[in-house]
Formats: C-alpha cells, sequence, structure tokens
C-alpha cells in the first residue's frame, strides 16, 4: 500500500504532519474543479483547497495557461524579470499596505524576514504573538502556534531553544487589555506584533469588533511595527483581505497561499521606509533562489488579474457558497440536539462541537474532538474533504457548484447524526 511505502520514505508518511489522519491519509491523483480524485477511484468534494491556496478550485484553466506559456521559455533564471515586477506592482496595486515588498516561496519565509525586517527596522528584539496564531513553522513563531501544532499537541516544538522563544511574548487572541498591559510595561522593547486578523489556524476564529482596530491605536502609540498575517485572508476575505474587510491597515503584511493560484508564492511587505532596511538598500539580509521565479509570477499575475476583474461576482459566490453551508451545518445541527458553535465570515466556515462560544484558543480547546473526529470520517465516507482537524478551517471556491453545495448538506446531515452517536 502507498501508505506503507510512504512512511518508511517520509515521517508519518507525510511531507506536512496536518496531513496526517488515522488510520490514513488517501492519495490524489488529480484534481479538477470543487473535486479531488485519490488513486482508488474514489471522489471527494474538496473544501480544504489546499488548506485555502485554491480560490478558484483545482487545475483553473487560466492560471494553467499562463504557466504553460512560461515554462518553455524557462522556469528560473537568476536574474531579476518583468513578470516578476509586473506581479509585484499589482498586488501593490490591490493590496491597502504593499507599498513595497519581496517575493518568496512560502508563507514561512514571509513571516520569518518580515519579523526580522521589523527587528531590524525598530532596534527591538521582542515579539508579540497570539495563541493558536500560526506563522509558519519557524522558531520565533513556534510557541503556542495553531493548525498541526494544535491538532498534535505540539504547541511548543522539540529542537526550538528557549533562548529563541524568549523573545516572542504570547497572548490570548481577541484580548485587547493584555496588549495594553505588556506594551505599557515594555513597550519599547516590542519590534512587532504579528496577528492573524482572522484567526484560522484553530478552526475559525472572528475578531471582536474592536479588536483589530485597537491593536492599530495601541502599536502605533508605542512604536510597533503591526504585521497582518493575511496568508490566509489575504484575497479571501476581499482583493485587499482583512486589510480592506475590516479597514484597519497595518504597518506590514504577509501574503501567500491564494497569491500563487496553486504555486509556492508568497510575499512580504508593507510601508516602504520599513522595507528600505532590506539588503542591498538596507541592513537587514533576506535572500532566495526560487524567489520571484517566473513560473509562480506568472500564476500569481493570472490570479491578481482574474479577482482584480471579476472581484464584484466572484466574492459574493463565495461568501453565498460558505453562507449556505454554515447555516445548513447550524439548522441540521439543532435537529440531532448538538452543542455546536458555526463560524462563517466571507468563504470561511467552521464548527464547534461546543456550547459555548469560541473566541479564543482556550475555548477552542474546549470543544469536543471526538465528536469532530466522527464527523469528519463520516463526511470523508461521503465524499466530502474538510481539513482532517477541528482546528483547521474550511473553504469555499469559485469551483464549487450548486449541486456540490447540495450533495454537501446531504453528507452534513448524515454526519452530524454520526457526531451525535458520540455523545
Ligand atoms: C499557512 C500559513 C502560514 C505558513 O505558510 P506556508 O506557506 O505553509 O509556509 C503562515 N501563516 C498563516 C496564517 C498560515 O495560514
Amino acid at each position: 500500500m502507498l501508505f506503507e511505502s510512504a512512511k518508511s520514505v517520509l515521517p508519518g508518511g507525510v511531507n506536512s504532519p496536518v496531513r496526517a489522519f488515522s488510520p490514513y491519509p488517501f492519495f490524489v491523483e488529480y484534481a479538477k474543479g470543487s473535486k479531488l480524485y485519490d488513486v482508488d477511484g474514489k471522489v471527494y468534494i474538496d473544501y480544504c483547497n489546499a488548506y485555502g491556496a485554491m480560490l478558484f478550485g483545482h487545475a483553473c484553466p487560466e492560471v494553467i495557461e499562463a504557466v504553460k506559456a512560461q515554462l518553455v521559455k524557462g522556469s528560473l533564471y537568476g536574474v531579476p524579470t518583468e513578470q516578476e515586477v509586473k506581479f509585484a506592482e499589482l498586488i501593490k496595486k490591490v493590496s491597502p499596505c504593499m507599498e513595497m515588498m519581496r517575493l518568496v516561496n512560502t508563507g514561512t519565509e514571509a513571516t520569518m524576514h518580515a519579523i526580522r525586517v521589523a527587528r531590524g527596522y525598530t532596534g527591538r528584539k521582542k515579539i508579540i504573538k497570539f495563541e493558536g496564531c500560526f506563522h509558519g513553522s519557524h522558531d520565533n513563531v513556534l510557541v503556542k502556534a495553531g493548525s498541526g501544532a494544535a491538532t498534535f499537541g505540539t504547541p511548543n516544538s522539540l529542537g526550538v531553544p528557549e533562548d529563541t522563544t524568549k523573545n516572542t511574548i504570547v497572548l490570548p487572541y481577541n484580548d485587547v487589555a493584555a496588549v495594553e498591559k505588556v506594551l505599557e510595561r515594555e513597550g519599547n522593547d516590542i519590534a512587532a506584533v504579528i496577528v492573524e486578523p482572522v484567526l484560522a489556524n484553530v478552526g475559525l476564529i472572528l475578531p471582536k469588533s474592536d479588536y483589530l482596530s485597537s491593536l492599530r491605536k495601541l502599536t502605533s502609540k508605542y512604536g510597533v511595527v503591526l504585521i497582518f498575517d493575511e496568508i490566509i485572508t489575504g484575497f479571501r476575505l476581499a482583493l485587499g483581505g482583512a486589510q480592506e474587510y475590516f479597514n484597519v491597515k497595518p504597518d506590514m503584511a504577509t501574503l501567500g497561499k491564494v497569491l500563487g493560484g496553486g504555486f509556492p508564492v508568497a510575499a512580504f511587505g508593507g510601508k516602504a521606509e520599513i522595507m528600505q532596511h532590506i539588503s542591498p538598500v538596507g541592513g537587514v539580509y533576506q535572500a532566495g533562489t526560487f524567489s520571484g521565479n517566473p513560473i509562480s509570477a506568472v500564476a500569481g499575475y493570472a490570479v491578481l488579474s482574474i479577482l482584480e476583474k471579476r472581484k464584484s461576482e466572484i466574492y459574493p459566490q463565495l461568501e453565498k457558497a460558505a453562507r449556505e453551508l454554515s447555516v445548513a451545518l447550524l439548522d441540521l445541527s439543532k435537529n440531532y440536539k448538538l452543542p455546536v458553535q458555526v463560524y462563517n465570515i466571507a468563504s470561511l466556515y467552521q464548527v464547534f462541537f461546543t456550547n459555548h462560544a469560541v473566541v479564543d484558543y482556550a475555548c477552542a480547546k474546549l470543544s469536543n474532538v471526538k465528536m469532530f473526529n466522527a464527523y469528519f470520517n463520516e463526511l470523508l465516507k461521503q465524499g466530502v474533504f474538510i481539513p482532517p482537524s477541528q482546528f483547521e478551517a474550511c473553504f469555499t471556491s469559485t469551483a464549487h457548484l450548486p449541486e456540490d453545495i447540495k450533495c454537501t448538506i446531504e453528507a452534513f446531515d448524515k454526519a452530524l447524526s454520526v457526531a451525535s452517536r458520540e455523545r
């Protein structure tokens, strides 16, 4: 079996822990539109969407054509191209805070370098992050992280020296007073506050109405760089991301996932005044062999061009699908008298099996994971794939058609019925 072979060469049989689930994950042969087709011939309607990356679903023709046209001209040159400049100009045009940026390959690189620049710019050492926020898997931010770190119970990774994480202050999400207190005490030592504007890595947690604007005010007061990690929210809440959706402009932002249309590209950027501290114009070092490669650049350019042209139809369509699924989850749960909280914003949604509102990591951890796993497994059986963890969000794409939504709601009914037996 493929999984047995995988386990002998890849730890746990996977290249990212979030992909592992019991007894073993399915292996995909190909994907098209809203669906994944596995090596055993089974079809799944996909709401994982590569953890939110595939906003147009799988194998989007416009993105593929753009990549094909570039491939025959070469895939990597090690010298600048017009493609990367055009791509960066388009990102700048649609993202409120991105005056200047660097293109990188993954979200992990983007947040790692954003934090380094913030430190270089301010000359300060410490950063504030929030419990359950996931900012990639580098040392500085692997403290009480969400996603796989929350799922597998390793909120603090082995191999991360305390010397590194002692400069990372971890506070609860949605708690302005906690941030205020730390800034009052040691604001002058803090380089950056990094936050997921919508917490989408411990399930889905929405910011309280004044949360982001309060973070904006407080960080400005203390000269702290406010970084929005928009690797999920960017181009998903709106074309201009959470910055546009909530009308709060951070000093810096990180982008990824949707940005590349399925190809590895991410970006970090913000105020020119900050970004001018990067080498070769400034003293903060950052580099990458594959950074800004023309394949990812043309793929990303295609994605943003489509969004720019058709945003007035695309975003309402994405939102309608996610809202229908959320309403159905809530209604069906009532039939089974299940304790649930369903959260939904734009094209994201998730259910928690609990009676209590989920506003932060501690609340999320109180939900009934046994029920969630029963729900997940039954959905899988019914041909609906969602991320295999309570501590992830689900995503709609423009490829989800009304018949997909209808099938999914039928599968929800069966899955909630199975979950209700876990009481
Ligand atoms: C996925 C994610 C990252 C990490 O991005 P990678 O491309 O997986 O390295 C960082 N921040 C957030 C909010 C994410 O969801």
